[in-house]
């Protein structure tokens, strides 16, 4: 026989077989293939202190607790989403890499552990891949019973770091055009990101409109000439 994914020969003694609930489930492989294909996602469970379980399209380190699809948003693009029959998802977030909401995700993730540990409730980390290479999904999942309580304590936990400020997250408030104006309305401060746009807001506070308007006729002056 041959192996689904490399085409090598292999003994029928000696095939492995996809694990139930994956993309190869029971399709022969070589030993390489069975253990080496990528992980799609990899779970945490509790505090990380066991071994972290992955999730590829060969083998499913969960038993099940968790399953992989992935989804493409077009045929070049996509992500792995994931799904529990035990455990509900309490919140996700893009983790982008050299991002500043990075500390903040931290922060966020070491006082919800707490919180969860505190009362007493199991809770996985699931990190699952996209097809972007810049961005990871980082999702937090608990015991079903334990979902309401939960919700809570991650409200409890967000509102500590600020979680919802809009500063942490890109394109949500200002498209690229809107930037782009800001930046040359405020050519002082080097205008580049939503962030960058809050800090301004933050900085000039009641002053802000009055500041926008003036520069914004000083610039139709400028056309009129
Ligand atoms: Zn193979």
């Amino acid at each position: 026989m041959k192996c689904t994914i490399c085409d090598q020969r292999i003994k029928r003694s000696e095939a492995y077989s996809g694990d139930e609930g994956t993309f190869y489930e029971s399709k022969p492989l070589c030993k390489t293939c069975y253990y080496e294909d990528e992980p799609s996602a990899t779970v945490f469970y509790g505090r990380g202190d066991n071994e972290p379980r992955i999730i590829s399209r060969t083998r499913n380190e969960t038993e099940r607790d968790f399953t992989v699809q992935w989804h493409s948003t077009d045929p070049w693009r996509g992500y792995y989403e994931t799904k529990s029959e035990k455990y509900s998802l309490v919140n996700n977030a893009e983790i982008l890499a050299h991002h500043e909401s990075g500390q903040m995700l931290k922060e966020f993730d070491e006082k919800v552990r707490e919180l969860f540990d505190s009362s007493g409730i199991e809770y996985a980390t699931v990190f699952a891949r996209s097809s972007n290479v810049f961005y990871q999904n980082y999702e937090l999942y608990v015991k079903k019973d334990k979902e309401l309580t939960a919700r809570l304590l991650v409200a409890k936990a967000k509102a500590e770091v600020d979680y919802n400020n809009p500063k942490w997250y890109r394109n949500i408030i200002f498209d690229s055009n809107a930037l782009a104006k800001l930046a040359k309305l405020f050519p002082e401060r080097s205008i580049k990101t939503d962030h960058d746009a809050v800090r301004l807001v933050e900085e000039l506070g009641d002053e802000t409109l009055t500041e926008l308007q003036k520069r914004l006729k000083a610039e139709e002056r400028k056309v009129l000439k």
